[in-house]
């Protein structure tokens, strides 16, 4: 599932791609992934409206629009959000590249899709980016389309000064990178809370935008075992864990995310956090830090998660 670097990737991309841009229509096979409108309503209200600018809450990409509008994406599990051109499958005779209109014909594994990607060319070559669920029309004659092979993805349209009333938004936790979100304030969101480290780190109403990836990572780096109790933290792990949480969300940003899974960029391409990796995903290898370590995976709650047993004890 996309975590915050990932989100905050897409954002940053589409306030260079989409600002300025009128939404013309829009589309989609799967009209429960609209949760505040009917696919008709939805197509009728957004017609028109400019996008403004792009931000983020939590795991939530907004856009700002005209008419005092915000539109808000969750791309939860498999969901990634993807601009450039799509094609109707049956307006593949079209395309004048006859290389490409060869390739997209002998590709079985677009049997079930009713729009092909166009450019660029990672929209129609890399099987994450084929499931099309839901498509903007866009004034440039490009489209934002939502790749979403689980069909979680969520869409919802409403009034910008409302937005905390829409879904959970109003009852999330602190953002980690928020300039003003000091120690300080990390130490108090601890007072009274217990569990164990990595599920309390999970938690978006405890804090936002940390998943599997990065709770795994933070805790590696923080020398931290995952099933450390809250009530039994230090302020000297306190203070590792807000300095690496900081510094290991934003490296993952300057990386543009995990893509070893499902997520991609909004072109498309790779993020590059997957080869960097200290803990998440790496069962049975050595601990970068040679102390001997071999990295273990335990189950904590429903998720799995990965840590050295030699310094995070
Ligand atoms: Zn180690």
């Amino acid at each position: 599932m996309p975590e915050l670097p990932e989100v905050e990737t897409i954002v940053r991309q589409l306030n260079k791609k989409v600002i300025g841009l009128k939404i013309l229509d829009a589309w989609t096979d799967w009209p429960r992934t609209i949760k505040t409108h009917s696919l008709i309503k939805f197509k009728k209200e957004i017609k028109g409206l400019k996008i403004l600018r792009a931000h983020r809450r939590a795991k939530y990409i907004m856009m700002d629009l005209s008419e005092g509008k915000t539109l808000i994406i969750h791309q939860k599990i498999s969901g990634h959000l993807l601009y450039g051109k799509w094609i109707e499958k049956n307006q593949i005779s079209n395309i004048k590249n006859q290389n490409y209109k060869l390739k997209i014909k002998n590709d079985l594994k677009l049997k079930n899709q009713k729009w092909v990607g166009l450019e660029p060319e990672a929209l129609w070559q890399d099987p994450f980016n084929r499931h099309i669920r839901f498509l903007l029309f866009l004034n440039n004659g490009k489209m934002l389309g939502l790749s979403d092979l689980r069909r979680f993805g969520k869409v919802f349209l409403g009034d910008t000064e409302k937005i905390e009333h829409i879904n959970e938004i109003g009852r999330l936790g602190p953002e980690p990178l928020d300039a003003g979100f000091n120690f300080k304030k990390f130490r108090e969101l601890f007072r009274n809370k217990k569990g164990k480290i990595k599920q309390v780190l999970m938690d978006p109403f405890f804090i936002v935008g940390i998943g599997n990836i990065y709770s795994d990572e933070i805790l590696w780096f923080s020398g931290i075992h995952p099933e450390h109790r809250t009530e039994s933290l230090k302020e000297a792990e306190l203070k590792k864990i807000f300095k690496y949480m900081k510094s290991v969300l934003n490296k993952a940003i300057d990386a543009k995310g995990d893509s070893q899974q499902d997520y991609r960029t909004l072109d498309g391409g790779f993020g590059n956090y997957q080869n960097m990796t200290m803990a998440y995903q790496m069962t049975g290898e050595k601990c970068k830090k040679h102390d001997g370590g071999v990295i273990k995976r335990i189950k904590v709650g429903s998720r799995s998660a990965h840590f050295c047993p030699v310094h995070q004890k």
